[in-house]
Protein backbone atom coordinates (compact mmCIF):
# COMPACT_ATOMS: atom_id res chain seq x y z
CA UNK A 1 0.00 0.00 0.00
CA UNK A 2 1.63 3.33 -0.71
CA UNK A 3 2.23 5.48 1.90
CA UNK A 4 -0.43 8.70 3.11
CA UNK A 5 2.05 11.30 3.67
CA UNK A 6 5.83 11.63 2.06
CA UNK A 7 8.55 14.09 2.98
CA UNK A 8 8.05 17.36 1.89
CA UNK A 9 9.16 17.96 -1.63
CA UNK A 10 13.24 18.81 -1.11
CA UNK A 11 13.27 17.28 2.48
CA UNK A 12 14.42 13.15 2.39
CA UNK A 13 14.99 10.99 5.62
CA UNK A 14 18.42 9.48 7.09
CA UNK A 15 17.55 6.18 7.64
CA UNK A 16 19.59 4.22 10.13
CA UNK A 17 22.68 3.08 7.80
CA UNK A 18 22.40 6.79 6.59
CA UNK A 19 22.82 8.47 9.19
CA UNK A 20 25.46 6.39 10.98
CA UNK A 21 27.62 7.41 7.91
CA UNK A 22 26.55 11.25 8.80
CA UNK A 23 27.37 11.38 12.61
CA UNK A 24 30.72 9.68 11.40
CA UNK A 25 30.78 12.77 9.26
CA UNK A 26 29.45 15.10 11.75
CA UNK A 27 32.10 13.80 14.31
CA UNK A 28 34.95 13.57 12.42
CA UNK A 29 33.92 17.65 11.59
CA UNK A 30 33.96 18.03 15.79
CA UNK A 31 37.51 16.91 15.61
CA UNK A 32 39.05 18.97 13.59
CA UNK A 33 37.04 22.14 14.69
CA UNK A 34 38.06 21.43 18.36
CA UNK A 35 41.94 20.73 17.09
CA UNK A 36 41.59 24.19 15.62
CA UNK A 37 40.29 25.65 18.58
CA UNK A 38 36.90 26.84 17.26
CA UNK A 39 33.64 27.14 19.46
CA UNK A 40 30.62 25.89 19.08
CA UNK A 41 27.55 28.84 18.32
CA UNK A 42 24.37 27.08 17.77
CA UNK A 43 21.82 29.91 16.90
CA UNK A 44 17.58 29.77 16.42
CA UNK A 45 16.67 27.69 13.23
CA UNK A 46 14.76 30.89 12.55
CA UNK A 47 15.35 34.65 12.98
CA UNK A 48 13.47 38.24 12.00
CA UNK A 49 13.20 38.25 8.38
CA UNK A 50 14.86 41.21 8.47
CA UNK A 51 18.09 40.26 9.29
CA UNK A 52 18.44 38.25 6.31
CA UNK A 53 16.66 40.91 3.99
CA UNK A 54 19.34 43.14 5.59
CA UNK A 55 22.59 40.50 5.36
CA UNK A 56 21.63 38.90 1.59
CA UNK A 57 20.66 42.23 0.06
CA UNK A 58 16.71 43.00 -0.63
CA UNK A 59 17.12 42.26 -4.40
CA UNK A 60 19.17 39.14 -4.17
CA UNK A 61 17.46 35.78 -4.87
CA UNK A 62 18.01 34.00 -2.04
CA UNK A 63 15.58 36.75 -0.38
CA UNK A 64 13.67 37.12 -3.33
CA UNK A 65 13.30 33.61 -4.21
CA UNK A 66 14.42 31.06 -1.91
CA UNK A 67 13.41 32.67 1.67
CA UNK A 68 11.20 29.85 3.95
CA UNK A 69 9.22 32.90 5.18
CA UNK A 70 6.57 32.93 7.40
CA UNK A 71 4.35 34.66 9.90
CA UNK A 72 3.84 33.53 13.44
CA UNK A 73 0.76 33.90 15.71
CA UNK A 74 1.98 37.00 17.11
CA UNK A 75 2.24 38.78 13.48
CA UNK A 76 5.97 38.18 13.36
CA UNK A 77 7.31 38.18 10.21
CA UNK A 78 10.27 35.86 10.44
CA UNK A 79 12.09 33.07 8.83
CA UNK A 80 13.77 30.01 8.38
CA UNK A 81 17.54 30.42 8.12
CA UNK A 82 18.83 30.23 4.49
CA UNK A 83 22.51 29.85 5.49
CA UNK A 84 24.13 30.57 9.16
CA UNK A 85 26.42 33.91 8.40
CA UNK A 86 23.50 36.58 9.26
CA UNK A 87 22.63 34.58 12.70
CA UNK A 88 26.15 34.23 13.70
CA UNK A 89 26.69 38.10 13.28
CA UNK A 90 23.63 38.77 15.16
CA UNK A 91 24.18 36.55 17.84
CA UNK A 92 27.48 38.34 17.55
CA UNK A 93 26.47 41.96 18.46
CA UNK A 94 23.80 40.82 20.83
CA UNK A 95 26.11 39.26 23.47
CA UNK A 96 28.41 42.54 22.85
CA UNK A 97 31.13 40.09 21.31
CA UNK A 98 32.62 42.29 19.29
CA UNK A 99 33.77 45.09 22.44
CA UNK A 100 35.90 42.44 23.62
CA UNK A 101 38.84 43.35 21.20
CA UNK A 102 40.15 39.65 20.03
CA UNK A 103 39.61 37.42 17.71
CA UNK A 104 36.99 35.16 17.63
CA UNK A 105 36.44 31.73 16.41
CA UNK A 106 33.15 30.36 16.03
CA UNK A 107 31.77 27.23 14.27
CA UNK A 108 27.94 25.90 13.81
CA UNK A 109 26.40 23.01 12.33
CA UNK A 110 22.78 22.05 11.29
CA UNK A 111 19.89 22.57 8.92
CA UNK A 112 19.37 25.36 6.54
CA UNK A 113 16.39 25.87 4.34
CA UNK A 114 15.99 27.43 0.99
CA UNK A 115 13.42 26.82 -1.52
CA UNK A 116 14.87 26.08 -4.86
CA UNK A 117 14.18 23.28 -7.21
CA UNK A 118 15.25 20.13 -6.18
CA UNK A 119 17.34 17.95 -7.87
CA UNK A 120 20.42 15.88 -7.36
CA UNK A 121 22.87 17.60 -4.76
CA UNK A 122 20.37 20.23 -4.41
CA UNK A 123 17.44 20.35 -1.26
CA UNK A 124 15.40 22.98 0.56
CA UNK A 125 16.36 21.52 3.76
CA UNK A 126 19.77 20.71 3.68
CA UNK A 127 22.59 20.81 6.28
CA UNK A 128 26.05 23.28 6.56
CA UNK A 129 28.90 23.49 8.56
CA UNK A 130 29.82 27.05 8.86
CA UNK A 131 32.86 28.82 10.64
CA UNK A 132 33.50 32.42 11.15
CA UNK A 133 36.88 33.73 12.15
CA UNK A 134 35.85 37.80 13.56
CA UNK A 135 38.17 40.50 14.54
CA UNK A 136 41.01 39.96 12.41
CA UNK A 137 42.16 41.73 9.06
CA UNK A 138 45.34 39.91 8.77
CA UNK A 139 45.98 37.57 6.03
CA UNK A 140 46.60 35.09 8.76
CA UNK A 141 43.34 34.85 8.89
CA UNK A 142 42.62 33.82 5.10
CA UNK A 143 45.28 31.54 5.26
CA UNK A 144 43.69 29.49 8.61
CA UNK A 145 40.20 29.84 7.96
CA UNK A 146 41.05 28.22 4.08
CA UNK A 147 43.05 25.64 5.90
CA UNK A 148 40.74 25.09 8.03
CA UNK A 149 38.11 24.54 5.19
CA UNK A 150 40.46 22.14 3.48
CA UNK A 151 40.94 20.10 6.48
CA UNK A 152 37.36 19.18 7.02
CA UNK A 153 37.54 17.71 3.55
CA UNK A 154 40.38 15.91 4.18
CA UNK A 155 39.06 14.59 7.83
CA UNK A 156 36.55 12.91 5.62
CA UNK A 157 38.87 11.05 3.40
CA UNK A 158 39.06 13.86 0.42
CA UNK A 159 42.42 13.88 -1.38
CA UNK A 160 44.05 16.66 -3.40
CA UNK A 161 41.02 19.06 -3.44
CA UNK A 162 42.11 22.31 -5.09
CA UNK A 163 40.61 25.32 -3.82
CA UNK A 164 39.80 28.11 -6.05
CA UNK A 165 40.63 31.50 -5.25
CA UNK A 166 39.87 34.90 -6.59
CA UNK A 167 40.03 38.84 -4.66
CA UNK A 168 36.82 40.76 -4.34
CA UNK A 169 38.58 44.00 -3.91
CA UNK A 170 36.21 46.46 -1.92
CA UNK A 171 32.77 47.61 -2.81
CA UNK A 172 34.62 50.64 -4.99
CA UNK A 173 36.50 48.02 -6.78
CA UNK A 174 32.89 46.03 -7.57
CA UNK A 175 31.57 48.85 -9.02
CA UNK A 176 34.22 49.64 -11.01
CA UNK A 177 34.05 46.17 -12.74
CA UNK A 178 30.51 46.13 -12.82
CA UNK A 179 30.56 49.17 -15.04
CA UNK A 180 33.15 47.38 -17.25
CA UNK A 181 31.17 44.59 -17.54
CA UNK A 182 27.84 45.84 -18.34
CA UNK A 183 29.95 48.01 -20.90
CA UNK A 184 31.60 44.42 -22.46
CA UNK A 185 27.68 42.76 -22.66
CA UNK A 186 25.84 45.69 -23.82
CA UNK A 187 26.08 44.84 -27.28
CA UNK A 188 25.23 41.01 -26.50
CA UNK A 189 22.02 42.03 -24.23
CA UNK A 190 19.25 40.07 -26.52
CA UNK A 191 21.07 37.14 -26.43
CA UNK A 192 21.50 36.97 -22.43
CA UNK A 193 18.57 35.31 -20.60
CA UNK A 194 16.54 37.35 -18.58
CA UNK A 195 17.87 36.73 -15.43
CA UNK A 196 21.14 37.49 -16.56
CA UNK A 197 19.96 41.12 -18.16
CA UNK A 198 18.19 41.53 -14.82
CA UNK A 199 21.41 40.98 -12.48
CA UNK A 200 22.91 43.36 -15.45
CA UNK A 201 21.40 45.50 -13.94
CA UNK A 202 20.75 45.20 -10.32
CA UNK A 203 24.44 43.15 -9.52
CA UNK A 204 26.56 42.57 -12.95
CA UNK A 205 28.74 40.22 -11.16
CA UNK A 206 26.06 37.36 -10.70
CA UNK A 207 26.05 37.36 -14.46
CA UNK A 208 29.69 35.52 -13.70
CA UNK A 209 27.38 32.72 -11.77
CA UNK A 210 24.78 31.98 -14.62
CA UNK A 211 24.38 28.50 -15.41
CA UNK A 212 22.15 29.08 -18.31
CA UNK A 213 23.83 27.91 -21.40
CA UNK A 214 22.58 31.01 -23.80
CA UNK A 215 24.61 33.68 -21.20
CA UNK A 216 28.08 30.82 -20.99
CA UNK A 217 28.02 30.99 -24.55
CA UNK A 218 28.32 34.97 -24.65
CA UNK A 219 30.52 34.72 -21.79
CA UNK A 220 32.90 32.29 -23.78
CA UNK A 221 33.22 34.66 -26.80
CA UNK A 222 34.19 37.37 -24.54
CA UNK A 223 36.77 35.12 -22.65
CA UNK A 224 39.93 36.94 -22.90
CA UNK A 225 38.15 40.61 -22.64
CA UNK A 226 36.69 40.03 -19.31
CA UNK A 227 38.74 42.15 -17.04
CA UNK A 228 39.91 40.47 -13.91
CA UNK A 229 39.13 41.85 -10.41
CA UNK A 230 42.78 41.48 -9.10
CA UNK A 231 43.54 43.98 -11.87
CA UNK A 232 41.21 46.52 -10.45
CA UNK A 233 42.38 46.34 -6.78
CA UNK A 234 43.93 48.60 -4.92
CA UNK A 235 47.84 48.37 -3.79
CA UNK A 236 46.69 47.49 0.30
CA UNK A 237 43.74 45.19 -1.19
CA UNK A 238 47.06 43.55 -3.77
CA UNK A 239 49.35 43.09 -0.99
CA UNK A 240 46.59 41.46 1.14
CA UNK A 241 46.10 39.19 -1.77
CA UNK A 242 50.19 38.27 -2.41
CA UNK A 243 50.18 37.46 1.30
CA UNK A 244 47.19 35.04 1.59
CA UNK A 245 48.58 33.31 -1.63
CA UNK A 246 51.99 32.93 -0.17
CA UNK A 247 50.82 32.21 3.42
CA UNK A 248 48.97 29.17 1.86
CA UNK A 249 51.87 27.66 -0.25
CA UNK A 250 54.25 27.65 3.22
CA UNK A 251 50.60 25.59 4.85
CA UNK A 252 50.73 23.50 1.21
CA UNK A 253 47.52 24.31 0.51
CA UNK A 254 47.02 23.45 -3.25
CA UNK A 255 44.96 26.43 -5.18
CA UNK A 256 43.97 27.59 -8.47
CA UNK A 257 43.15 31.92 -8.95
CA UNK A 258 39.79 31.83 -10.71
CA UNK A 259 39.26 35.07 -12.30
CA UNK A 260 35.87 34.23 -12.55
CA UNK A 261 34.87 33.74 -8.94
CA UNK A 262 32.44 35.88 -7.63
CA UNK A 263 30.15 36.54 -4.61
CA UNK A 264 27.78 39.17 -5.27
CA UNK A 265 26.99 40.74 -1.96
CA UNK A 266 28.29 44.36 -1.26
CA UNK A 267 29.50 43.20 1.92
CA UNK A 268 32.37 40.85 1.10
CA UNK A 269 36.09 42.07 0.47
CA UNK A 270 38.95 40.78 -0.76
CA UNK A 271 39.30 37.02 -0.05
CA UNK A 272 37.24 34.59 -1.90
CA UNK A 273 37.46 30.53 -2.41
CA UNK A 274 35.02 27.71 -3.41
CA UNK A 275 35.67 24.35 -3.89
CA UNK A 276 33.84 22.16 -6.49
CA UNK A 277 33.73 18.49 -7.34
CA UNK A 278 32.80 17.76 -10.90
CA UNK A 279 31.03 14.45 -10.12
CA UNK A 280 27.72 16.76 -9.08
CA UNK A 281 27.40 18.38 -12.39
CA UNK A 282 25.56 21.66 -12.24
CA UNK A 283 25.68 21.95 -8.55
CA UNK A 284 29.37 21.52 -7.90
CA UNK A 285 29.77 23.84 -5.52
CA UNK A 286 30.78 21.71 -2.19
CA UNK A 287 31.46 24.99 -0.07
CA UNK A 288 32.71 28.41 -0.30
CA UNK A 289 33.81 31.29 1.84
CA UNK A 290 35.34 34.62 2.03
CA UNK A 291 35.89 37.94 3.78
CA UNK A 292 33.53 39.83 5.16
CA UNK A 293 34.62 43.03 6.43
CA UNK A 294 31.68 45.51 5.63
CA UNK A 295 29.05 42.80 7.26
CA UNK A 296 29.14 43.63 10.85
CA UNK A 297 28.77 47.45 10.37
CA UNK A 298 26.24 46.66 7.93
CA UNK A 299 23.93 45.24 10.90
CA UNK A 300 24.83 47.94 12.97
CA UNK A 301 27.93 47.12 14.69
CA UNK A 302 31.43 48.83 14.90
CA UNK A 303 33.39 48.46 12.07
CA UNK A 304 34.89 44.18 12.57
CA UNK A 305 36.64 42.34 10.11
CA UNK A 306 35.69 38.70 9.42
CA UNK A 307 36.04 35.93 7.45
CA UNK A 308 34.56 32.42 6.96
CA UNK A 309 33.10 29.54 4.92
CA UNK A 310 30.09 26.54 5.04
CA UNK A 311 30.16 23.66 3.71
CA UNK A 312 27.69 21.76 2.36
CA UNK A 313 27.39 18.49 4.19
CA UNK A 314 24.77 17.02 2.16
CA UNK A 315 26.74 17.37 -1.49
CA UNK A 316 30.15 15.97 0.53
CA UNK A 317 28.49 12.85 1.79
CA UNK A 318 27.04 12.36 -1.87
CA UNK A 319 30.72 12.36 -3.58
CA UNK A 320 31.97 10.25 -0.52
CA UNK A 321 29.33 7.56 -0.90
CA UNK A 322 30.13 7.87 -4.90
CA UNK A 323 33.21 6.96 -4.32
CA UNK A 324 32.94 3.93 -1.78
CA UNK A 325 32.98 5.63 1.56
CA UNK A 326 32.72 2.18 3.56
CA UNK A 327 31.88 2.05 7.05
CA UNK A 328 31.78 -1.13 8.50
CA UNK A 329 30.66 -2.68 11.21
CA UNK A 330 34.76 -2.88 12.79
CA UNK A 331 33.56 -2.62 16.86
CA UNK A 332 30.74 -4.49 16.39
CA UNK A 333 30.81 -7.51 19.05
CA UNK A 334 27.79 -10.15 18.27
CA UNK A 335 27.21 -12.59 21.35
CA UNK A 336 24.99 -15.72 20.59
CA UNK A 337 23.87 -17.57 23.56
CA UNK A 338 22.26 -21.29 24.04
CA UNK A 339 19.38 -21.85 25.81
CA UNK A 340 21.04 -23.15 28.90
CA UNK A 341 23.05 -19.41 28.73
CA UNK A 342 20.67 -17.00 27.34
CA UNK A 343 20.10 -15.58 31.03
CA UNK A 344 23.65 -15.02 31.74
CA UNK A 345 24.06 -14.03 28.41
CA UNK A 346 22.30 -11.17 29.12
CA UNK A 347 24.09 -9.75 32.03
CA UNK A 348 27.27 -9.86 30.02
CA UNK A 349 25.64 -7.72 27.01
CA UNK A 350 24.75 -5.15 28.91
CA UNK A 351 28.18 -5.13 30.16
CA UNK A 352 29.82 -5.02 26.93
CA UNK A 353 27.52 -2.47 25.77
CA UNK A 354 28.96 0.12 28.41
CA UNK A 355 32.07 0.51 25.79
CA UNK A 356 31.21 -1.56 22.61
CA UNK A 357 28.52 -1.37 19.96
CA UNK A 358 26.94 -5.22 21.04
CA UNK A 359 24.60 -6.92 18.88
CA UNK A 360 22.35 -10.05 20.54
CA UNK A 361 19.60 -11.79 19.45
CA UNK A 362 15.98 -11.01 21.62
CA UNK A 363 13.69 -13.64 19.80
CA UNK A 364 15.09 -16.74 21.81
CA UNK A 365 15.93 -17.87 18.07
CA UNK A 366 17.99 -20.93 17.44
CA UNK A 367 21.92 -21.66 17.96
CA UNK A 368 22.30 -22.05 14.30
CA UNK A 369 20.17 -18.86 13.19
CA UNK A 370 22.21 -16.97 15.58
CA UNK A 371 25.32 -17.67 14.21
CA UNK A 372 23.91 -17.47 10.86
CA UNK A 373 22.78 -14.04 11.67
CA UNK A 374 25.86 -13.20 13.35
CA UNK A 375 27.87 -13.90 9.83
CA UNK A 376 25.93 -11.64 7.99
CA UNK A 377 25.82 -8.98 10.43
CA UNK A 378 30.12 -8.18 9.39
CA UNK A 379 31.12 -7.85 13.00
CA UNK A 380 34.08 -8.36 13.64
CA UNK A 381 33.82 -10.16 16.86
CA UNK A 382 32.02 -13.02 18.06
CA UNK A 383 31.15 -14.17 21.53
CA UNK A 384 29.47 -17.24 21.60
CA UNK A 385 28.57 -17.99 25.14
CA UNK A 386 28.34 -21.74 25.05
CA UNK A 387 27.57 -24.46 27.78
CA UNK A 388 30.44 -26.05 28.34
CA UNK A 389 32.82 -22.57 28.84
CA UNK A 390 30.08 -20.73 30.44
CA UNK A 391 30.24 -23.54 33.30
CA UNK A 392 33.97 -22.71 33.05
CA UNK A 393 33.33 -18.92 33.53
CA UNK A 394 34.77 -18.51 29.95
CA UNK A 395 33.32 -17.64 26.44
CA UNK A 396 34.59 -18.45 23.13
CA UNK A 397 36.27 -15.31 21.45
CA UNK A 398 36.71 -14.71 17.65
CA UNK A 399 38.37 -12.43 16.20
CA UNK A 400 37.35 -12.10 12.47
CA UNK A 401 40.35 -9.68 11.65
CA UNK A 402 42.59 -12.11 12.64
CA UNK A 403 40.33 -15.69 12.70
CA UNK A 404 41.71 -16.79 15.74
CA UNK A 405 39.57 -17.99 18.02
CA UNK A 406 40.09 -18.71 21.64
CA UNK A 407 38.28 -19.13 25.13
CA UNK A 408 38.50 -16.18 27.28
CA UNK A 409 37.76 -15.79 31.04
CA UNK A 410 34.38 -13.64 31.20
CA UNK A 411 35.76 -10.83 33.68
CA UNK A 412 38.68 -10.62 30.96
CA UNK A 413 36.85 -10.32 27.89
CA UNK A 414 35.86 -6.97 27.85
CA UNK A 415 39.67 -6.08 28.34
CA UNK A 416 40.81 -8.06 25.44
CA UNK A 417 38.70 -7.33 22.72
CA UNK A 418 39.42 -3.32 23.95
CA UNK A 419 43.42 -4.23 22.89
CA UNK A 420 42.24 -5.68 19.70
CA UNK A 421 40.40 -2.54 18.84
CA UNK A 422 43.65 -0.64 19.60
CA UNK A 423 42.60 2.81 20.14
CA UNK A 424 38.73 3.24 19.71
CA UNK A 425 37.32 4.76 16.97
CA UNK A 426 33.58 4.48 16.26
CA UNK A 427 34.29 4.07 12.61
CA UNK A 428 37.86 3.04 11.24
CA UNK A 429 37.83 2.90 7.98
CA UNK A 430 38.27 5.80 5.57
CA UNK A 431 36.87 6.42 2.15
CA UNK A 432 38.47 5.51 -0.99
CA UNK A 433 38.61 8.68 -2.44
P1 LIG B 1 26.39 29.05 -0.25
O1 LIG B 1 26.02 29.68 1.07
O2 LIG B 1 25.34 29.24 -1.30
O3 LIG B 1 27.77 29.37 -0.70
O4 LIG B 1 26.36 27.48 0.03
C1 LIG B 1 27.37 26.84 0.72
C2 LIG B 1 27.31 25.37 0.38
O5 LIG B 1 26.06 24.82 0.80
C3 LIG B 1 27.38 25.06 -1.09
O6 LIG B 1 28.69 25.01 -1.53
C4 LIG B 1 26.70 23.72 -1.18
O7 LIG B 1 27.59 22.67 -0.87
C5 LIG B 1 25.67 23.80 -0.10
N1 LIG B 1 24.33 24.09 -0.67
C6 LIG B 1 23.85 25.28 -1.08
N2 LIG B 1 22.57 25.17 -1.50
C7 LIG B 1 22.24 23.85 -1.35
C8 LIG B 1 21.06 23.09 -1.58
N3 LIG B 1 19.93 23.65 -2.02
N4 LIG B 1 21.08 21.75 -1.31
C9 LIG B 1 22.20 21.17 -0.83
N5 LIG B 1 23.33 21.84 -0.57
C10 LIG B 1 23.37 23.16 -0.82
Amino acid sequence: MAARHQAPRGTRDLLPEEAERWRWAEDRARGVLERYGYGELRTPMFEEFELFARTSGESSDLVQKEMYRFTDLGERTLALRPEFTAGVMRAFLEHGLGGRGRVHRLWSMGPVFRYGRPQKGRYRQFSQINCELVGSAAPGADVEIITLFVDLYEAWGFRSLTVKLNTLGQPETRREYGDKLRALLAPHLDRLSADSRRRLEQNPLRVLDTKEEQDLAVLRELEGRLPHLLDLVGPEDRAHWDAVLAGLDAAGIRYEVDHGLVRGLDYYTRTAFEVHDASLGAQSALGGGGRYDGLIEQLGGNPTPGVGFAIGMDRALLVLEERGLALDAADTVCVVAMDATRAGASALVRELRRRFRVEADVEAKAFGAQMKAAGKSGARFLVIAGEEEWARGEVALKDSASGEQKAVKREALAGEIEARLGVRQTMTRGSKT
